[in-house]
């Protein structure tokens, strides 16, 4: 795999720069899950319709970055949110039944969005009619790539229409509740 670049200088913004972007409705949705201890995931529309209409693109196994912004103690503590605010599709992509590799080039895409302070927050891939679960090879990707507190993996099997969510260097579940999708 060619996994050249990793997110490690993402700043963590203070909530409130969140919540002040946000409608009432999602702000207060937000501040409800806030108040539990695990970090709320915020995906917005642009981000999950993209990583939708890619997962539907094809029946074979594929992925790509997410990215977006992360809340919480701008000193680096704990982790209140993950926005994630745009997907960036792999284009080339070298997949088996449970494995999968992108691309040096998904990471330059994702990299164009630093001018808008988006950094790499996660990942997503495709199980098609396998089931959304991490596999040993995903939990692997995972702790090598995508280490941070905050990095998330997305599975998905849109045959079956399902999705599961990861999160930190151990992929713990990340339980549907906290996945709040935004009205914008
Ligand atoms: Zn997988």
């Amino acid at each position: 795999m060619k996994w050249n670049e990793l997110s490690g200088d993402v700043v963590r913004l203070p909530i409130t720069a969140l919540t002040a972007q946000l409608g009432f409705v999602d702000a207060a949705r937000i501040f409800r899950v806030l108040a539990a201890e695990a970090p709320v995931v915020l995906y917005r529309p642009r981000a999950a319709q993209r990583v939708a209409a890619h997962a539907e693109s094809r029946r074979v196994e594929l992925g790509g970055l997410l990215v977006g912004k992360v809340f919480g103690d701008p000193a680096g503590g704990r982790v209140a949110a993950i926005e994630i605010c745009e997907a960036v599709p792999s284009e080339q992509f070298d997949s088996t039944a449970v494995s999968l590799s992108m691309g040096s080039e998904v990471w330059q895409h994702a990299a164009v969005y630093r001018k808008d302070d988006l950094h790499v927050v996660g990942w997503y891939h495709t199980h098609p009619n396998l089931g959304a679960f991490f596999s040993g090879t995903d939990r692997s990707t995972q702790r090598g790539f995508f280490r941070e507190s905050y990095s998330l993996g997305l599975v998905l099997d849109p045959i079956r229409n399902q999705e599961a969510w990861f999160i930190g260097p151990e992929s713990e579940p990340v339980p549907s509740p906290r996945i709040a999708r935004t009205q914008t």
